[in-house]
């Protein structure tokens, strides 16, 4: 396979933890194993997708499909605070540079 980036691990864990706690949770009922949810869609219109969403993301299980649309969405949701981290995350996650990122 091919090397990792070199962006590996630029971002510590703690500062995924930080989000995800911010990520509320509580709110989305409905979501989680084997539910179905709209977050796919509600991701490329900007709308942020439901906690269990946010955090499969920031661990890389996203679909990179549409990573570029996951940080503004996402900080929607945990706050515009938190935006570069996830830019970051994002583009250690799922190989994309943070400039590609809308
Ligand atoms: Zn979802």
């Amino acid at each position: 396979m091919s090397s990792p980036p070199s962006a590996q691990n630029v971002v510590p864990p703690a500062a995924v933890d930080s989000i995800k706690s911010d990520a509320d949770m509580q709110s989305t009922p409905g979501h989680g194993e084997g539910a179905t949810c709209s977050c796919l869609e509600d991701i490329m219109n900007g709308v942020h997708p439901c906690g269990e969403c946010i955090g499969e993301i920031l661990e890389g299980h996203g679909n990179r499909l549409i990573a570029k649309y996951f940080a503004t969405a996402i900080s929607e949701e945990v706050g515009a605070e938190h935006l570069d981290t996830i830019k970051q995350i994002i583009a250690s996650k799922y190989n994309i540079s943070v400039e590609e990122q809308i």
